[in-house]
C-alpha cells in the first residue's frame, strides 16, 4: 500500500491541471510537498520503560498562507498519508478562500493504549521535535483522528514553555478557557449539514423526511446526524467502530447522541425497531443521502457500485477513491467533495487563530454566522463553476483552488 494514498491525490491534481491545462512548471511545485519532517520520539512510559514512537509532519504549500492541518494519532499513521492529508489541507484552505497552505501531521500510536500522563509526554516530545518548523506565522496544528482539545492544550503549552512566548495561535482546537474558539467543536459537522442544504437547495429536493446514512459517529459524523435530524431529516443508519445501527422509521438522534457522549461509542446502544448492521452495509443502504464521516477510502471500486444513494456528502477526509468516484459519477450521483464539504473545520480553525491574534473573543452566534457565510460561499462558487464547465464538484472544486494555489505562486514568483 506503500505511496498509495499520496497517489489517489497526484491522480485528482493531475487530473484538474489537465483540464486546467496547468502550467507544468506549477504541476511540478504541487506535485512535491515543500517540505517533510520525519522524527524519533522517545518516552518514558509509567512503568518506567522507554518507547520510541515516530511523528511526522509535512507542509505540503504555504503558497497562500502558513500550512495549516490537523495532527493525527493512529496506528497507520505514516509519511505517505501525513503528506497525501497536507495536500488536501492545501485545497481545502483555497476552495473556502482561507488564508493559509496546507499542512499535516501525526504520530504512530493507538493514543487509547496510552495513558493520560504518557499522551502529554509523547505531545509535548512530538511538539520539541518539530518547534522549529511551527509557529503562528508559519504552520499550525490543530486536532485530527486521535488528537482532541486537550492534546491541543499541552501543544499550546509545550511551544510556549519552549518559545518563552505567550503563543495561543501556535496550535487551533483548544480548550475554550485558554483561547480555543466556540463553536469549534462542532463546526465541522456543521459545514457538512451547511453543504447539504445548499446542495438540497439547488436540486429543488426538502430535507424533510430525506433518508440519510452517517458513517461514523465521532466529532463530525455525530454533530452532522445531529443536525440533519433538527432539518427533519430521517437518519436510518448510523456507525461508528464498533458497527453500525439501522431503524428504517428512523433513529433517534438525540438520545444515540447522548449516549455516545457517555459511552463513547455507540455499541450498547438499543432502541425499538433498531436492528445492528455493519460498517460495510450502512454504506449500501437503501438512503437518499450518504455522509462518509468517518475513514478514508471506504467507498471503493469494490463497493461504488453498490452505493444507493443519490447524494454524498464527504465529512471524511478522501473516504471515496479516485477509482470509485468514476463509477458514482457514471450512476448519477452527486458528491460533494471532503475538500468542500468538511472544511467546516479548518475555517472555525482560522477564526480561532484571528480571535487568538486579536486577543478579542466573539460569541458562538459570531462564529457560526461567519462559518455559515464562508461554507455557503464556497459551496456556491464550486457548484456555479462546475455547472458552467460541466464538471463533477470534485473537479470543479479542485480546478478551483489549484487555480488559487497556482495564482498564488505565479504573484509571488519562484524564489530567488
Ligand atoms: N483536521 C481537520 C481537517 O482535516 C481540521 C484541520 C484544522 O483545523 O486545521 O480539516
Amino acid at each position: 500500500m506503500a505511496g498509495s494514498q499520496y497517489e489517489q491525490v497526484l491522480a485528482r491534481l493531475r487530473e484538474a491541471s489537465e483540464i486546467l491545462k496547468l502550467d507544468p512548471g506549477i504541476f511540478k511545485i504541487l506535485a512535491e510537498p515543500e517540505r517533510t519532517l520525519e522524527v524519533a520520539l522517545p518516552v518514558q512510559m509509567d512503568d518506567g520503560r522507554i518507547e520510541v514512537f515516530m511523528g511526522y509532519r509535512c507542509q505540503h504549500s504555504t503558497a497562500r498562507g502558513p500550512a495549516k492541518g490537523g495532527v493525527r494519532f493512529a496506528l497507520d499513521v505514516c509519511m505517505d498519508e501525513v503528506k497525501a492529508l497536507a495536500s488536501w489541507m492545501t485545497w481545502k484552505c483555497a476552495v473556502v478562500g482561507i488564508p493559509y497552505g496546507g499542512g499535516k501531521g501525526g504520530v504512530c500510536v493507538d493514543p487509547t493504549k496510552l495513558s493520560k500522563n504518557e499522551l502529554a509526554r509523547l505531545t509535548k516530545r512530538y511538539v520539541y521535535a518539530i518547534q522549529s518548523i511551527i509557529g503562528p506565522e508559519k504552520d499550525i496544528p490543530a486536532p485530527d483522528m486521535g488528537t482532541n482539545a486537550e492534546v491541543m492544550g499541552w501543544f499550546y503549552d509545550a511551544y510556549s514553555v519552549l518559545t518563552n512566548t505567550f503563543s495561543p495561535g501556535v496550535v487551533t482546537g483548544k480548550p475554550i478557557p485558554i483561547g480555543g474558539s466556540l463553536g469549534r467543536r462542532e463546526a465541522t459537522g456543521r459545514g457538512v449539514m451547511v453543504s447539504a442544504r445548499e446542495l438540497l437547495a439547488r436540486v429543488g429536493k426538502s430535507a424533510e423526511g430525506m433518508t440519510c446514512a452517517v458513517q461514523g459517529f465521532g466529532n463530525v459524523g455525530s454533530v452532522a446526524a445531529e443536525i440533519a435530524y433538527q432539518m427533519g431529516m430521517k437518519v436510518v443508519g448510523v456507525s461508528d467502530v464498533t458497527g453500525g445501527l439501522y431503524n428504517p422509521a428512523g433513529l433517534n438522534i438525540p438520545a444515540l447522541v447522548r449516549y455516545a457522549d457517555e459511552h463513547r461509542v455507540i455499541e450498547g446502544y438499543s432502541e425499538p425497531g433498531a436492528s445492528k448492521i455493519s460498517n460495510a452495509e450502512l454504506l449500501e443502504l437503501d438512503v437518499e443521502m450518504l455522509i462518509p464521516a468517518a475513514l478514508q477510502g471506504q467507498i471503493t471500486e469494490a463497493n461504488a457500485a453498490n452505493i444507493k444513494a443519490k447524494y454524498i456528502v464527504e465529512g471524511a477526509n478522501g473516504p471515496t477513491t479516485a477509482g470509485a468516484d468514476k463509477i458514482l459519477e457514471a450512476k448519477g450521483v452527486i458528491c460533494v467533495p471532503d475538500i468542500l464539504a468538511n472544511a467546516g473545520g479548518v475555517t472555525c480553525s482560522y477564526f480561532e487563530w484571528v480571535q487568538n491574534l486579536q486577543h478579542f473573543y466573539w460569541s458562538e452566534e459570531e462564529v457560526n454566522t461567519r462559518l455559515d457565510a464562508i461554507m455557503s460561499k464556497a459551496f456556491k462558487e464550486v457548484w456555479d463553476f462546475a455547472k458552467e464547465h460541466n464538471l463533477s464538484l470534485r473537479t470543479g472544486a479542485y480546478m478551483l483552488s489549484i487555480n488559487r494555489v497556482s495564482e498564488a505562486i505565479k504573484m509571488r514568483g519562484i524564489f530567488p
